[in-house]
Formats: C-alpha cells, structure tokens, sequence
C-alpha cells in the first residue's frame, strides 16, 4: 500500500492546551480555535484532547454543525458570525454564539432574539481596532453596543491582532489603547458587565496584560510557532501533527544527470537518490526551495559507525537512525525526490518523515514553511484528505 499518513499525537495537543491554561490568569477563559477542521489536524480526533477548553471557535455554521453532531456541549462561536438571517436561526438551534461584526447581523439578532437561558444571548461585538479586517469603528461602538445590550443580548467585547507575531511593531500598542479605551467607554456607558477578548496565539505570549476574560488560541494549540523567529520547540510547544510517508525507490544516478519536472535538479557528482511516495497531492508544498530536507529512518545495524548525519534514539531494544536528506528536484503531485547519499544502507520501505517533532531529528512544519516562503499555520491547513489519519 502507498504510505503516506498523518499521526495526530493527543498528548501534544494536551500539552499544548495546558501551556495555555498556565499562562493565562485562573479567570480568563479558553475559546481552543478548530476553524478549518482543526487547521487541518482533523477536528473529530481533536476534540477528546480539548476537553480543557471552555469554549471552541469556528468560522463558519457548517464547521460548527459538526462540531455539535459530534457531541461538543459547551461554547462554540461563529468567529465570522452568521451569513444570513436563516442562519442566525441555525446558529440558536444549534446553540452556537456569534461574533457580530457588522451592521446587518445586528439586524439579525435583533429580528430574532434567543431564549434569556440560551447561550446565544452572549453575543462577541468585534471592534476594527487598525486591522481594517472586519468590525465597527470605535465611533459606532457605543449606539450597536447599546441597541443590542436594550434588546437583551450580554456583550464580549472583541478584536484581533495584525501584527501579535513581532511585539514591537508600533500598531500594537496603538490596537490595544483603542481597545482598552473603548472597552472602559462601553462599561461606562453601556453595560459594566461587558467582557473582552483580544488575544490570538502570538497575543498571549506577547502581551499578557491583555488577556481578559477570554483567549482565543489557535496555532500554539497544534505545536507550530505564532512568533516571528522563534521555534516552537523553544516555546515549549510540541507538535501535534507528523507528515510521513515511506521510500519506494532508490536509484544511482550519475553526474550531470536530472531528476524530476522541469530537469530543476542536476547532479553535480554520482548520487543515490531516493523516491518517496508523498507529493503536493497530500499537502506537501511544490514551492520548496533547495533548503527542504526530510528525515530519513533505519533500523541500526551493528556494523554501521558512521552517524555524521543521523542521530540514535533508543526505542526499547532497537536502535532507530535518522538522516536528514535534502529535498531534490519538483515536487511532483505523488513523489519527490531526496538525496540519499549519505545515508548507509537505505532500503525501500523505510520512514520518511515530512515534518513532526525536532526531538526525534525531523524538521518541523515550521522549517518546510521556512523553505516554502509561508508559515506553518498554511501547510497544516493544507495538508488534503489523501494521507491516512492515525492517532496515538
Ligand atoms: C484564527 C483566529 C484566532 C487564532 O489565531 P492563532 O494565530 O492561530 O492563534 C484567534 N482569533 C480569531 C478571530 C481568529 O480568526
């Protein structure tokens, strides 16, 4: 069978989860994001790790639906809100509160307001503090704030970051000023009960006096970094997700000969090359550039002394050799190719790691990202439905 899989570690997604309860202060609250099945993890085989969180974040009904069919009971929120007035209806069946970020869900909510016991009636007012994404300006805030606080509904108020991931850009402070004085204008003015929630990922590492009641983290849950040029490793977070696959041919090849589409690679001296059976069919991106590189895994023979490039870990009583192997040639949609030259003795069939955890020597989903120009949350996102899901 071709191999090609995705192990989810629940550990590590519990892991993570708890580094966020630990930084957070004990009363503010966890909305764990699994937009995007999950960024990509797979939300049904999520959830069991996420039973910590208070509430979970999605971004749309279709998402959420899911959530519900599969047992969720506690908090879910629209982070986009509804789409239509239909929908709003949808969303208090099923029970799901919404981010309300302009003016015709206002009109929504107040066409139809939920049951005084349904948790719909807690709605996140999103405010446009310098993102110039989504929101209401700081002017607005008080009458859409006022008009839905008359209609019955209990206020969150919420924004989020442009630029959480480098502290020190100058928009930050400015976003969290607005977001503080709009938040004590409201509570003068409105309702002294409103709450908030401003913070993402990178948010709650870098500005913990800016927690409030709730949190909303998404990316550091899955163990790929929200900061700018810090590992995730270094953050004490563990990757959930392993992209591996296995070599289905090795081959010699002589100087001057090329591999792949477009003939991008051209040996420069005889090298063993290896095919491995994943490709940007299973989310592994085309875009790589030449510092891509895969760990390659072997059983250790007794022989073998030459470990330049390998590290050992025992695993019981064998031993377990890992090579970094660079990337060669296109990444096609089934295969691509690595370099095994290094490596002694490679066989068929043996693992190939895509990216996973930088303590077992592979790179993580960062690094490929690094070498596809984007960020890990993309690739995660983007691995599709073709690799097999396992989880341990
Ligand atoms: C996706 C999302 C988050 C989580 O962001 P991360 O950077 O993944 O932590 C938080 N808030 C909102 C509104 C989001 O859309």
């Amino acid at each position: 069978m071709r191999s090609a899989s995705i192990t989810l570690n629940s550990a590590a997604l519990t892991h993570n989860l708890t580094q966020v309860i630990n930084a957070i202060p004990e009363k503010t609250k966890v909305l764990a994001m699994v937009k995007a099945d999950a960024y990509g993890h797979g939300v049904k085989y999520c959830l069991p790790s996420l039973q910590k969180a208070d509430g979970l974040g999605v971004a749309c009904f279709t998402e959420a639906k899911q959530i519900r069919d599969l047992g969720w009971q506690k908090v879910l929120v629209l982070i986009e809100g509804v789409f239509s007035q239909q929908e709003w209806a949808e969303s208090i069946e099923a029970e799901c509160q919404s981010i309300i970020h302009h003016q015709n869900q206002v009109q929504w909510a107040l066409q139809q307001v939920p049951a005084s016991n349904s948790p719909c009636r807690t709605i996140w007012l999103k405010l446009n503090t310098g993102m110039n994404r989504l929101g209401f300006e700081p002017e607005e805030l008080v009458s859409v704030a006022q008009t839905l606080v008359d209609a019955g509904y209990n206020l969150i108020l919420t924004s989020h970051f442009a630029n959480a991931d480098r502290p020190e850009h100058p928009s930050n402070t400015n976003q969290i000023k607005m977001f503080t004085e709009s938040l004590q204008d409201l509570r003068e003015k409105v309702d002294p009960n409103i709450k908030a929630s401003l913070c993402n990922s990178a948010g709650i590492i870098n500005f913990p006096e800016c927690h409030f009641d709730w949190v909303r983290p998404g990316i550091m849950l899955y163990g790929s970094t929200p900061l700018d040029g810090i590992s995730a490793q270094s953050l004490q977070l563990k990757p959930v997700m392993s992209f591996s696959a296995s070599l289905m041919a090795i081959h010699n090849i002589a100087a001057g000969a090329h591999v792949g589409y477009g003939s991008r690679f051209v040996a420069n001296r005889p090298i063993v090359k290896g095919i491995v059976s994943i490709g940007y069919g299973d989310g592994y991106p085309r875009v790589v550039d030449g510092s891509a590189w895969v760990s390659v895994q072997l059983a250790a023979h007794e022989n073998e002394t030459d470990i330049d490039r390998s590290t050992e870990n025992d695993i019981g009583s064998t031993t377990v050799r890992r090579y970094k192997c660079p990337v060669i040639g296109r990444v096609a949609m089934d295969m691509i190719a690595i370099d095994l030259t290094e490596v002694p003795n490679p066989t068929v069939g043996c693992q190939v790691t895509l990216w996973g955890d930088p303590d077992e020597a592979a790179p993580s989903v960062d690094d490929i990202a690094n070498s596809a120009h984007t960020l890990g949350y993309e690739l995660l996102c983007r691995v599709t439905q073709r690799p097999i899901r396992i989880t341990i």
